[in-house]
C-alpha cells in the first residue's frame, strides 16, 4: 500500500534531506515544495515582478511552469519554464526574499493547487510548511521536524559551502530567524504543526537516523 507522506517544519531542520532519502528507500515521488517557492520567487526578481500588484503577480503565475526531473545521479532538479533552476534557487538572493513572496495569497493558491495534483498519484513524500495543514490534510503520516537553532545554521552552512558558497554563520542564522518568523506570523497558511502530527528533532540524530524512523512508521 503506498501512502502520502508529509514533513513540515521550521526552516534548514533536514525536511528535505530526509524526504529524499526517504523517498528513495520507499520508491516513491519527492516533492520539495519550497523549491517550487523558490522558483517563483526567483522569477519574481528576474522579471522584476511588483510583488505589491496582483495583476502583475497574476500575469507572472500563468507565466510560470515548475516542474521537478530527475538527473543522471537520481536526484530531483527543479526546471522553471524548462531551465533548471537547482543552484540558482539555493542562493542567499533568493532565500531573502521567498518567505515575503510565499506570504502572497495568489502565490499559494497557485502552489498547492499543483501540489495536490502532483500527489495525486500515491506513493508520494512531499516537505514544506503547510503540506499536513493545508496541502494534504488527510496525509496518511505526517512528520513535523524541528532542530536547535546553531545546528541547523552550521548544517545549512556546510550546504551553501557544498555549493560553493561561503556565507558567514550569522547571516545563515538571521536569514533562518527571519523566515521561521514570516513563516509562522503570515495570515495565508502559516507554519503549524498539525495536530496528528509526529514530532521529530533531529538536532541530536544523524540523517540516517532519521531517516529510519520516518521509513519504519510509514511501513508500519
Ligand atoms: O523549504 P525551503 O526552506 O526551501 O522553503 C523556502 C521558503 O518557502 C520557506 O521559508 C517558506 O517561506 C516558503 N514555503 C512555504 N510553504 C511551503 C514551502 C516553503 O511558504 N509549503
Amino acid at each position: 500500500r503506498k501512502i502520502v507522506i508529509a514533513i513540515d517544519g521550521y526552516s534548514a531542520c533536514g525536511k528535505s534531506s530526509t524526504a529524499k532519502e526517504v523517498s528513495n528507500i520507499l520508491g516513491y515521488r519527492y516533492i520539495d515544495t519550497g523549491a517550487m517557492y523558490r522558483a517563483v520567487t526567483l522569477y519574481f526578481l528576474d522579471h522584476h515582478v511588483a510583488t505589491t500588484n496582483p495583476k502583475e503577480v497574476g500575469k507572472a503565475l500563468q507565466d510560470i511552469h515548475i516542474s521537478f526531473k530527475i538527473n543522471s545521479k537520481n536526484k530531483s532538479e527543479t526546471y522553471l519554464n524548462g531551465l533548471n533552476v537547482e543552484k540558482a534557487i539555493r542562493t542567499m538572493r533568493v532565500s531573502e526574499m521567498v518567505s515575503p513572496v510565499s506570504t502572497i495569497k495568489d502565490v499559494r493558491v497557485a502552489m498547492v493547487e499543483q501540489q495536490r495534483r502532483m500527489g495525486k498519484e500515491r506513493g508520494v513524500v512531499m516537505d514544506g510548511r503547510d503540506i499536513g495543514t493545508v496541502v494534504f490534510p488527510h496525509a496518511d503520516l505526517k512528520v513535523f521536524m524541528n532542530a536547535d537553532l546553531l545546528t541547523r545554521a552550521f548544517r545549512r552552512q556546510k550546504e551553501l559551502l557544498d555549493r560553493d558558497q561561503m556565507v558567514d554563520l550569522d547571516e545563515v542564522v538571521e536569514n533562518i530567524l527571519q523566515r521561521d518568523k514570516i513563516d509562522t506570523t503570515r495570515a495565508e497558511s502559516p507554519l503549524r504543526q498539525a495536530e496528528d502530527a509526529v514530532v521529530l528533532d533531529t538536532t541530536h540524530v544523524t540523517l540516517e537516523e532519521q531517516v529510519d524512523e520516518v521509513v519504519r512508521m510509514a511501513l508500519a
